[in-house]
């Protein structure tokens, strides 16, 4: 196997789980923290401050770019799904990172492949709903990452904050030695929170899009100021659709610290709480979340 090699974009390659351990060994030797910060691609400046964190974090900061079959449903965008390796390369080497982690499926998933993990409650309600199998492909994945890379920190938006508190609960339960850090979402000038999938919105839907965040953010606002649950997600439930989405996938008010569903007299006040949201805008699923409070 090829050892890490140096892309055009500066930034060094590792193809292989063995490439990818020999660098980071030789780190760990010589007494250096290590961040790592696992992603599907198509990088935006949402994943480049999960690197920026990493930087801030540990001494060499490692991003995995891989389109992680077993989290996609058959119905689902795996083939369509953006692949910009060169770009994101020359992002990554840009914010500094120090080696891209771009492994093939097979290396991922060789023939004789059969374990799986699942996070038994935190995976279900909110997108395990209508992602039943994403939750198991994501815990799937990032366990094998973990063991693969063994950093001291591993990094992961709020964005999905569900898929934050299972990566997190999945470690704790496994023993994996590793500490699991969530960053702030990052969004466009005009608020919509950034992803990979946004670049699937016509120019009509990206402005339809733009709205999603004020509707969750008026949410939280009510709901600080004591106002009842079921009033306040009804209005906001009626505000999506006159905005022009196409359906609402879910909107509630949940526990940020174990997603308990609130509701629906008024918040406690006590219970850290975010409101969580996933629509459909044509065939695109936009997910976003805000915190009360
Ligand atoms: P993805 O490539 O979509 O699987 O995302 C890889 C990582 O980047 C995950 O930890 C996401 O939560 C995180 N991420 C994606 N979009 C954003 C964003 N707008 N702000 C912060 N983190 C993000």
């Amino acid at each position: 196997m090829a050892p890490a090699q140096a892309s055009n974009s500066g930034v060094l390659v590792a193809r292989s789980i063995k490439a990818l351990r020999d660098a980071v060994d030789a780190w760990k030797a010589n007494g250096q923290r290590v961040a790592f910060v696992p992603t599907m691609g198509a990088l935006h400046r949402g994943h480049l401050s999960l690197v920026e964190y990493g930087n801030a974090a540990a001494d060499r900061t490692v991003a995995s770019i891989f389109v992680n079959p077993k989290q996609f449903a058959a119905h689902e965008d795996l083939s369509s799904y953006p692949r910009t390796e060169a770009r994101d390369l020359e992002l990554l080497a840009t914010a500094g990172c120090d080696l891209a982690y771009v492994p093939e499926p097979a290396e991922m998933y060789p023939p004789g492949f059969q374990t799986s993990v699942s996070v038994a409650e935190l995976s279900q309600g909110l997108c395990g709903t209508t992602r039943p199998h994403f939750f198991g492909g994501v815990a799937t994945v990032v366990c094998k990452l973990l063991n693969q890379c063994r950093p001291d920190v591993a990094i992961f938006g709020e964005k999905d904050y569900q898929q934050l508190l299972v990566i997190r609960r999945m470690a704790r339960d496994l023993d994996i030695d590793v500490e699991i850090a969530g960053a702030p979402i990052v969004r466009e000038e005009d608020g919509l929170a950034m992803s990979s999938r946004n670049a699937y919105l016509a120019k009509d839907e990206r402005a339809i899009a733009a709205k999603l965040n004020a509707v969750i953010s008026t949410a939280a606002k009510r709901l600080a100021a004591g106002e009842r649950v079921l009033s306040v997600l009804a209005d906001g439930k009626a505000a999506i659709a006159a905005a022009g989405f196409s359906s609402i996938d879910y909107l509630e008010a949940r526990s940020a610290l174990d997603l308990t569903l609130l509701g629906p007299g008024p918040l406690d006040g006590k219970t850290p709480a975010r409101v969580f949201v996933a629509v459909m805008i044509g065939r695109t699923r936009l997910i976003d979340n805000w915190p009360v409070g």
